[in-house]
């Protein structure tokens, strides 16, 4: 043990510390993961925001077992196999409006990458080739990829590498502690930071502008809420310009605010929308960037017998994580998931709020099954209060998810109301322990 304990290099995690006093999960099924000194861990992330059905469901793990035994592989340049069609057409069924076109990538990183290639190639398939900028938004996270890094407002995962896309800009993020602090769902304010985007557009020149991306709701910088009328906003400006809307949905994707997705929610379709995660339940890495017809359209010009978009993975479509997607898909529609959380999401906001008054708490904020507690901050301590207090929540048997001063929550979407209680209750003795 002590050797793999060394031999292995985590990932987004300080090593040092961890090996020290590892937290090792050796089992999981439905809300809960066992530890490996058998102890149970109620589940409030979902993972890491990707399985929204509960863990090991037997569909989805019989399903992948089925799928490994028929067909364990299949190239996806110039040949296909019927679940990946069958894969598509769902997802593209889920989605709003005319976002029929699916693109599969093993990852939201990849997704992110395809996305923001595919909006460069549309406009020069289109005769529009000068438009090569990219706008992103601070505190925004689209994976660790060199675009997603670019785009995304991470000062950290930035500061790291140096190397970032050139041309790319950001407009500014939404939180706002002073004006929305406690807001139950959308706040009131904030709407006309959108506008930074025509500040740009005067800046730079709209028409060398190619796409804004952005989180519908921000998670992992802590779970942003956009404004009333922020991202309609941010729709009429990329119209007005023709510079396409990317929403990135890796977490927002499969039920978590209430739709499948939150451009449903908020009622804006963007032109391409990453999503990951939630897609296969985690189950199988699989990612997919699904497009409006228009963007398809523009690129099926060329001679017929041409690869239209010179982009794809060995890994495309993987039959394991189709089949993984076929069942998650059929579990979420069973089961009624994917608005399951707008169901709960009065109980959860209530519970949530309740914690106003727990010490250090700055804000409560929440939307569909996911919600967001900010504590102050602690200048120059090693570690964040909301670190310490996944600490405690995880030695008391609840899995919380903490980013910066922030703890994150996003549950399964099959949580009882008992369960919410019980993450809420956990969360506050923790929150006063660690006062
Ligand atoms: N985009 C967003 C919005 C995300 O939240 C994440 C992961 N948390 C990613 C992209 C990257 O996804 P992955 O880790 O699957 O590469």
């Amino acid at each position: 043990m002590t050797a793999d304990l060394d031999a292995y290099w985590m990932p987004y995690t300080a090593n040092r510390q961890f090996k020290k006093a590892p937290r090792l999960l050796t089992k999981a099924s439905g809300m809960h993961f066992w530890n490996d000194e058998g102890r149970q861990i109620l589940d409030g992330v979902a993972g890491l925001w990707c399985v929204n059905a509960g863990h090991a469901r037997p569909r989805i793990v019989q399903a992948i077992a089925e799928q490994a035994a028929e067909m364990d592989y299949a190239p996806p340049f110039q040949m296909g196999h019927p679940k990946a069609f069958e894969l598509a057409r769902r997802v593209a069924d889920l989605a709003p409006g005319d976002m029929n076109k699916v693109f599969f990538t093993n990852s939201g990183s990849e997704a992110v990458e395809t996305a923001l290639k595919m909006a460069l190639a549309y406009h020069r398939v289109r005769g529009e080739g000068q438009r090569t900028r990219l706008i992103g938004r601070e505190r925004g996270y689209h994976g660790v990829n060199f675009g997603g890094m670019s785009v995304g407002g991470i000062v950290g995962n930035r500061k790291m590498f140096g190397t970032m896309l050139s041309g790319v800009d950001h407009i500014r993020h939404t939180h706002d502690l002073g004006a929305n602090a406690f807001s139950v769902g959308q706040p009131a304010h904030g709407a006309e930071l959108a506008d930074d985007l025509e500040r740009l557009c005067a800046l730079h020149d709209p028409s060398t502008i190619a796409a804004v991306i952005v989180e519908p709701v921000a998670g992992s910088t802590g779970v942003l809420i956009p404004p009333q009328g922020y991202l309609q906003r941010l729709r009429e400006i990329c119209d007005r310009h023709g510079i396409l809307l990317i929403f990135d949905e890796v977490i927002t994707g499969f039920g978590r605010t209430g739709n499948p997705f939150a451009a449903q929610t908020f009622g804006v379709t963007p032109d391409l929308m990453s999503c990951a995660k939630g897609l296969t339940n985690g189950a199988v890495p699989m990612g997919a960037v699904i497009a409006r017809q228009h963007v398809y359209d523009a690129f099926m010009q060329g001679p017929e017998q041409a690869i239209e978009f010179a982009h794809g993975y060995t890994y495309s479509a993987h039959p394991l994580a189709c089949a993984a997607g076929l069942a998650t898909l059929d579990t979420y529609e069973e089961e009624g998931l994917l608005t399951r959380a707008g169901e709960l999401q009065s109980y959860f906001a209530e519970s949530l709020h309740s914690l106003k008054d727990a010490p250090h708490v700055i804000d409560v904020r929440n939307i569909g099954l996911v919600g967001g507690i900010e504590l102050t901050p602690r200048p120059g301590a090693p570690t964040a209060r909301a670190f310490d207090v996944f600490l405690d929540c995880y030695a008391a048997g609840v899995m919380v998810r903490t980013t910066g001063d922030t703890v994150a929550l996003s549950p399964p979407l099959i949580i009882s109301r008992e369960q919410i209680d019980q993450i809420v209750s956990t969360l506050r003795n923790a929150i006063s322990r660690v006062a």
